[in-house]
Formats: structure tokens, sequence, C-alpha cells
């Protein structure tokens, strides 16, 4: 299923060009209008999925293979020597295109600093808490 006002369904359908690096019945791969880094690319399901939570299981379990030839594709020509897999769920994630995607970003020695935070100190109480509120939920 797509949806007619998605701009990546219209992407990965064809519909509205791109710099596609690779095509399958499944995804497209496009580069990142807005990259963090030189190849920035990201992984379109050609169904319309809003984000992970809807994402379809056998369409799921093609992306991390995927994302994984896509980044030694990287490291073999473009130079890079890591890159992190990216995906945001949700407006306070990061997300502003509601069809789920996938960030390849390639990392380069010296490049800048990205996807990274700060550790926190954890609670003992506060994971036990956690931890159980999330197990109960998993099991729905
Ligand atoms: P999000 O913030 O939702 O995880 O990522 C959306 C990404 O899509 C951003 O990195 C943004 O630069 C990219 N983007 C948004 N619109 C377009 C577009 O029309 N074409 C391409 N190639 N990238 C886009
Ligand atoms: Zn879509």
């Amino acid at each position: 299923m797509t949806d007619n006002n998605c701009i990546f369904c219209k992407i990965a359908g064809g519909e509205i060009p791109s710099a596609t690096v690779y095509e399958d019945s499944d995804f497209r791969v496009i580069l990142d209008l807005g990259p963090a880094s030189r190849g920035h690319a990201l992984i379109l399901p050609k169904e319309h999925f809003k984000d992970l939570c809807e994402l379809d299981e056998s369409v799921a379990a093609k992306v991390l293979p995927l994302a994984g030839k896509v980044g030694a594709a990287m490291k073999e020509v473009l130079g890079c020597s890591g890159f992190n897999v990216v995906q945001n769920n949700g407006e306070t994630a990061g997300q502003t295109v509601f069809h789920f995607h996938v960030h390849i970003i390639p990392r380069y020695e010296g490049g800048p600093a990205m996807v990274t935070w700060t550790p926190g100190n954890a609670d003992s109480t506060e994971l036990a808490e956690i931890s159980d509120s999330l197990k109960e939920a998993m099991k729905s």
C-alpha cells in the first residue's frame, strides 16, 4: 500500500526522481538531499509504513542486511571508515518524514561527531521499575 500524500512513496515508486543507489521490488535506496556527511543514504521501502512500529515483519527482516550492503559499498568507494545506521520514530526522535526509512551515514576519519549522547547514571530502582513495566508491555 502506498499513500498519495507521501513524498517518500512517490520517490520510492519512481514518480519523483532521486539519486538512486539501489532498487529492488521492496526497496529504493537514495541519497539524502540534506546529507549529514558525503554519501548519506536513505533506505525506503516501496510500501508505506509510518514508522518502525508499523513495519511489516517480512520487510523488516530485509532492512538490516540491505543496510549492511549499502555500508560496505560506502566503505569500498567513498573512503569512509565506518557508518551509522539511524532510524527515527516520532517527532520527538527527530522523524520529519512519516514513511519508515533508515539512514546510512558514512563516517570519515576526522569528521564531525554525530549520533552521540552524554551517558547518564542509571539508578538501580528505576532500572528495575522500567524493566518490569516494559517486560509486561512486551507480553501483549
Ligand atoms: P527523518 O528526519 O525523518 O529521520 O529523515 C528525513 C530525511 O529525509 C532527512 O535527512 C532529509 O534531509 C531527507 N529528505 C527529506 N525530503 C527529501 C527529498 O525530497 N529527497 C531526498 N533525497 N531526501 C529528503
Ligand atoms: Zn509513504
